[in-house]
């Protein structure tokens, strides 16, 4: 067993008898023995439970069941993901040792495939952030270099992966989450099709954004873990009624003739240079792998930030309404009911939450709902109809994922603007429904990874899947020169 291994390898041992589920749990709970402390990924280690979950899965192996695609396999749960009978905090005090009463369905589904749960991972207090800066109970350090931040919001989760605590986690994409982490971290993390992953069971943020989605280190762990968690879901209205993609079988179909679209507005100011220049590169390996690039616009696309920080907060004041001393967590007892509420929420959630409450409550209010949040939303559109118009040029968009790679810890704490602008390049695509991938591909400055990213139209998670595994194959050849050099 070594950390190297990835979920397919070690589902096929466990499948053939040659690992048993206990021993690929241990190794990995050692790995966190040995690191946690210093990375923090994980809000809580569920260590008896995965063994146990191991133990009942190698009796099952032994009985000769059939045992899915996920046999033996850790995986990291993002802690806004609902699990019966473990805490689900959203890294918030008001949410602190709350219990769900039933599994998300992508738990669920997982745990079906033969995963084995292996703890519950720190975020930005409910997923609002781009560092897991904002979380209630301490922050996460990037394996890669711990003086910087993993990036966020689902950051316990990329470090989970990037530190070797399990070969797979669970994080969720609002604008960004998933796949910003992932380039910070040096991993692969994607962001589905609106609607392709269930959303039940998910600590809703921004229910119009909101998406599920994997993080691993290759991308043929990642179409893994997709085609477990994808596919129709009654629990959500949502969900689209269609079944999983394939993907894992497409993976080496490679790229020739196919349209690569380098996003002109997303190559310039606030990119470091390092940054744009992997991107150029990637686009260069693209086209030695046989694909058309071009330059391709989307006008419209800088505008999502405005319209995001204006739909994102709007739909969190709605949805963190619920959060009032009465149905979740904490409750702060004070002489009425309306007291005890704003007692329970002043003392419950952190300053950025406030932040967004604000923003959202001030955007629909009467009198500005329209100057604010109804323009957002036709922005929104504008963002969408120029994808559309892209994608009819362009089979897939390239872009960098971030404008930086990892920060140090503070260096955006008190910029509000500046934390959001980390999310430029990811937001749009959110805004529009579509699904985009983070690959890691070679590193900027200081020796820290880059994330290049890759954009689809909607449902298209196929090419969107055979670009980022010929940017892997790329990316790996750069690396082995490298290491001859
Ligand atoms: N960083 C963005 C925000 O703070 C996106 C977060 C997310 O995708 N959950 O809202």
């Amino acid at each position: 067993m070594t950390a190297m291994q990835t979920a397919f390898d070690i589902a096929n041992a466990v499948r053939s008898g040659d690992l048993s589920a206990v021993e690929v749990t241990q190794y990995y709970l050692s790995q966190i023995e040995a690191r946690e402390p210093e990375i923090h990924a994980f809000n809580e280690v569920t260590a008896q439970k995965a063994l146990d979950c191991a133990a009942a899965l190698d009796q099952r192996v032994q009985a000769g069941e059939s045992v899915g695609a996920l046999a033996g396999v850790p995986i990291a749960i993002k802690d806004n993901l609902c699990t019966k009978g473990t805490a689900t905090t959203c890294s918030s005090k008001i949410l602190e040792a709350w219990i769900a009463p039933y599994d998300a369905t992508v738990v669920k589904r997982v745990a079906e495939a033969g995963a084995i749960a292996i703890g519950k991972t720190n975020l930005d207090e409910f997923a609002m952030g781009s560092s897991t800066e904002n979380s209630a109970f301490g922050v996460t350090r990037n394996p890669v270099d711990t003086t910087r931040v993993p990036g966020g919001s689902s950051g316990g989760s990329a470090a989970a992966v990037a530190g070797g605590f399990a070969p797979i986690s669970l994080g969720s994409d609002t604008g960004g989450s998933i796949r910003q982490p992932a380039a910070f971290c040096g991993v692969v993390g994607v962001k589905p099709t609106y609607g392709l992953v269930s959303r039940y069971g998910l600590v809703a943020f921004a229910s119009s954004l909101d998406q599920v989605g994997p993080f691993a280190r290759t991308v043929k762990d990642s179409a893994l873990l997709l085609e477990v968690l994808a596919g129709h879901d009654p629990a959500d209205a949502t969900s689209i009624p269609q079944p999983a993609p394939s993907l894992v079988s497409h993976l080496d179909d490679g790229v020739q003739g196919l349209r690569v679209g380098l996003v002109s507005e997303l190559m310039g100011e606030g990119i470091q240079p390092e940054v744009a220049a992997q991107v150029r590169a990637s686009a260069e390996a693209l086209a030695a792998a046989g694909a058309i690039v071009e330059e391709v616009s989307v006008p419209a696309v800088t505008y999502g930030l405005s319209a995001y920080y204006l739909i994102a907060p709007a739909e969190a004041s709605s949805n963190l309404a619920r959060f009032d001393g009465v149905r979740y967590g904490l409750r702060v007892d004070a002489p009425t009911t309306n007291e005890m509420m704003v007692a329970t929420r002043t003392a419950g959630f952190g300053p950025e939450v406030k932040r967004r409450i604000m923003l959202g409550t001030y955007a629909l209010s009467a009198g500005y709902y329209d100057a604010y949040y109804g323009r957002a939303l036709k922005v929104r559109r504008l963002i969408h109809d120029d994808f559309a118009r892209a994608y009819q040029q362009a089979d897939v968009l390239i872009t960098p994922t971030s404008p930086t790679v990892a920060f140090p810890f503070g260096a955006k704490g008190d910029n509000p603007l500046a934390m959001y602008l980390c999310d430029l390049y990811t937001i749009p695509t959110n805004l529009a429904g579509h699904p985009g991938m983070s690959v890691p591909f070679g590193t900027g400055a200081d020796g820290l990874p880059v994330g290049v990213q890759v954009l689809a139209g909607t449902l298209d998670e196929v090419t969107m899947f055979k670009v980022g595994a010929a940017l892997e194959r790329a990316a790996t050849a750069e690396a082995a020169k490298g290491a001859e050099r």
